[in-house]
């Protein structure tokens, strides 16, 4: 089954360290835009089977309720959508009421993915977020109270300034509001990123690496005391409660991305549509081709990629499948590179499975340059 990615492009202020494909909101284009988004999906759908909608952004919270119901509903007349089929709505909790929560329920969305980040006001300011730790916890209520049984939060790790026990307390404060689902990420700062030159006028410092790890390691030991279980890299989820959608990005999967700068990837093609908005609306409206860096795979090229990115799964990849599906014997071909860190317990040999161990999780892009 394929997933389908919905990409909304609007913010209602930037933060310092984004590189998403993404601009201020704007109540005319985000009209035109919607249209032009609706009008992508009834173009494209040929009847397929799928089993996961995502709206990413972008803060796609900021479409009325009623935006997202045409949106899902365009989906649902040209795609074969399952009955329990998973629709998540990135939210951001200064976007959240009562009243929009209980509409996005309506639309037919049954998983928020809450970006909070922090818990802390002085790192939500550094950061250039908008909400409060306050309204975060509200927003989760409000989620709650509108029928969402499958919540998620999104918390970023080795801030500015953050020190191990600022870290704690974020986690704590997840634990208190209760999850289905949490993400971890590390703050990435792309090279010309405003919360860099920030960081350097401020003299705001990182924490040391080994901070950093001592910070993850706690983290999946509290959250597994708290009744999650780690399932990806930065994923943890309480059973039943894996990400459906973003599985697909871990395990071979094929999935379908509409709106501007969004990209697909099926039966070994990828493409990404144009990025700027306004072009976008205008290449739809012209009935024009949206597809940019169109690329075929080579298979050898899928075969690496189906194996590193199986490796971020807790569960590893099963070699054997894998290898089966692309041709390849695994162990054959990249056995002697990957011996030496099944030596060091990094990555572990399991019947046809190969799986990173914990502290290898934290090495885990010197293991995956193997397939790379
Ligand atoms: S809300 Fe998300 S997408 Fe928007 S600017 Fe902030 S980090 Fe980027």
């Amino acid at each position: 089954m394929i997933g389908l990615y919905l990409h909304i492009p609007f913010c209602s202020s930037i933060c310092n360290y984004c590189n998403f494909n993404r601009g201020l909101f704007e109540p005319g284009l985000k009209d035109r835009y919607v249209s032009a988004l609706e009008r992508e999906i009834r173009g494209a759908g040929k009847g397929e089977v799928t089993d996961t909608i995502f709206f990413g952004g972008g803060t796609p919270s900021l479409l009325e309720p009623a935006e997202i119901a045409r949106l899902i509903d365009a989906c649902r007349d040209v795609f074969d959508v399952t009955a329990d089929a998973e629709i998540t709505l990135e939210t951001n909790p200064e976007t959240s009421t009562p009243e929009r929560m209980s509409g996005f329920r309506a639309a037919g969305v049954n998983r928020i993915s809450f970006g909070v980040q922090s818990f802390r006001e002085a790192e939500l300011r550094r950061l250039g977020r908008v909400h409060s730790s306050a309204r975060a916890r509200e927003a989760v209520v409000e989620a709650r109270q509108a029928g969402f049984d499958n919540i998620s939060l999104d918390l970023m790790m080795w801030l500015p300034q953050q020190t191990r026990a600022d870290w704690e307390e974020s986690v704590e404060a997840l634990t208190d509001v209760a999850p289905d689902h949490a993400s971890m990420y590390l703050l990435e700062l792309y090279p010309n990123a405003p919360l860099k030159e920030e960081m350097a006028r401020s003299g705001w410092s990182l924490a040391p690496d080994e901070d950093a790890a001592a910070m993850y390691l706690w983290s999946l030991e509290r959250l597994e005391r708290a009744g999650f279980r780690q399932y990806e890299i930065s994923n943890v989820a309480r059973a039943g409660r894996e990400s459906r959608h973003n599985l697909k990005y871990w395990q071979d999967g094929a999935w379908l991305g509409f709106g501007c700068g969004a990209h697909s990837t099926r039966d070994g093609v990828r493409w990404k549509n144009v990025s700027a908005t306004e072009e976008y609306i205008r290449t739809v409206a012209a009935g024009g081709s949206l597809a940019v860096e169109r690329r075929d795979l080579t298979p050898t090229e899928r075969l690496e990629e189906a194996l590193f990115t199986g490796l971020r799964l807790t569960d590893g990849v099963d070699i054997a499948a894998v290898g089966a599906r692309y041709n390849t014997d695994v162990w054959a071909t990249y056995g002697d590179n990957l011996a030496p860190f099944v030596a060091d317990k990094l990555l572990i040999r399991e019947g046809p499975r190969l799986r990173l161990t914990r502290e290898g999780m934290l090495v885990a892009n010197e293991v995956m340059a193997v397939f790379v």
